[in-house]
């Protein structure tokens, strides 16, 4: 499949989201790529539940609310996001724009792109048994898609995580059962949430319980996965948990991958930009957000915004080099304004 456009992005996180908006505004047309199946980053793969209190205007947000409000802003330029792609590789053409593949057999012919991939492209790390990954496609899942999906089945839970024990909690509400299987009586996860699950499994009427073991074996039947065993530490047998879904969450481990060789300039890992344009040190290739360092560089999500802003002025600029583009604002520029389908008080 193959697309021409002005701009790509690479990731769908904060950053990658506000960047989209941004060139919007200015009237640049963007694709947006990631390789998870959702938008988000970091936000919704990592802490989707938790409040956010450092976004300029919004004293407390959720993470996922962030999220669907950056999406909803984003809605009038009618981006395009192409999710579940792992960008490859990137060609530079003889015209100087890009040629940029995706795993997945994209093609994009592009004039810009901007890297917005955060720590990288994440995996979930894999539960690790012989011949398990075929049932990616039926009952074992990596990430909660709809919880309505878990309604009245028996469900078991890998990890000890805040991930593992945020889908106990809101998973025992709509189960019929929630095992939850840890491989130590250590759980790494908010103490609010530990202390919750505890009395949820003290508690004899709630459908929640807990085995400290690994997994040596898993059984399936039709193409499903039926019960996992869990060996106890020590002599016991191991038990036989019976199940209709498996979710693991054995956190995401984030790996730059193919960006690494595309000749760009890494310091530990992250891509040094120009402070002012958020170039790279290949023209017309830009990054923003957690992906980048310069001197100073904080990690956070108001670091993306205002990257992203500076970043949509630069490939303005780039793309249209002579002529000289006037800052407008939103409250009173009428073009912006069109732009957004707002036109309400432009003078
Ligand atoms: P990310 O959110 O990491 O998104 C990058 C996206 O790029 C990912 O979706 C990834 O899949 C995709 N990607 C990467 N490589 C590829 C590729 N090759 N092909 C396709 N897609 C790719 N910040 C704050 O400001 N305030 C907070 O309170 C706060 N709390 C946090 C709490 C936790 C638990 C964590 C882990 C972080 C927190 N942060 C907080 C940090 C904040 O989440 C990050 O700064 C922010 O997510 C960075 O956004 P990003 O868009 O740059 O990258």
């Amino acid at each position: 499949m193959e697309f021409k456009t002005d701009v790509v992005i690479i990731g769908a996180g904060p950053s990658g989201l506000f960047q989209c908006f941004e060139l919007g505004l200015l009237g640049i047309d963007a694709h947006i790529v990631d390789s998870l199946p959702v938008i988000g980053g970091q936000c919704s793969m990592l802490y989707p539940d938790k409040a956010i209190y450092d976004i300029p205007g919004l004293p407390i947000v959720g993470a996922q609310e962030l999220i669907d409000r950056l999406a909803e802003q984003l809605k009038p330029f009618d981006p395009t996001f192409h999710l579940g792609h792992r960008v490859t590789r990137l060609t530079r053409l003889e015209d100087n724009s890009f040629e940029l593949h995706t795993e997945g057999d994209i093609c994009f012919q592009t004039r810009a792109v901007v890297i917005a991939a955060g720590l990288g492209a994440f995996k979930p790390r894999p539960l690790r048994l012989d011949g398990i990954n075929q049932f990616e496609q039926t009952n074992l899942h990596y990430h909660v898609a709809d919880k309505l999906h878990f309604k009245g089945k028996k469900v078991v839970i890998l990890g000890g995580g805040d991930s593992a024990l945020d889908w106990v909690l809101e998973l025992a509400v709509v189960a019929k059962h929630v095992h939850i299987v840890h491989r130590r009586n250590e759980f790494r996860a908010a103490p609010a949430s530990i202390a919750k699950m505890h009395e949820l499994i003290d508690d004899p009427n709630q459908p929640v319980d807990c085995l400290i073991g690994r997994i040596p074996s898993y059984q399936s039947d039709q193409g499903k996965i039926t019960a996992i065993d869990v060996a106890p530490f020590g002599d016991s047998e191991p038990q036989r948990l019976e199940l209709d879904e498996l979710l693991v969450f054995y956190g995401l481990s984030p790996d730059l991958g193919p960006i690494a060789d595309w000749g760009l300039d890494i310091e530990r890992k992250h891509i040094s930009v120009n402070l002012e344009t958020f170039q790279t040190n290949i023209p017309g290739v830009y990054a923003i957000g957690d992906i980048n360092t310069y001197p100073g560089k904080k990690k956070l999500i108001l670091s993306g915004f205002h990257e992203g802003a500076l970043t949509a002025f630069a490939i303005q600029q780039y793309l249209d080099p002579d002529t000289k583009h006037k800052l407008q604002y939103t409250t009173t520029s009428s073009a912006l304004q069109k732009r957004l389908g707002v036109q309400d008080n432009a003078e």
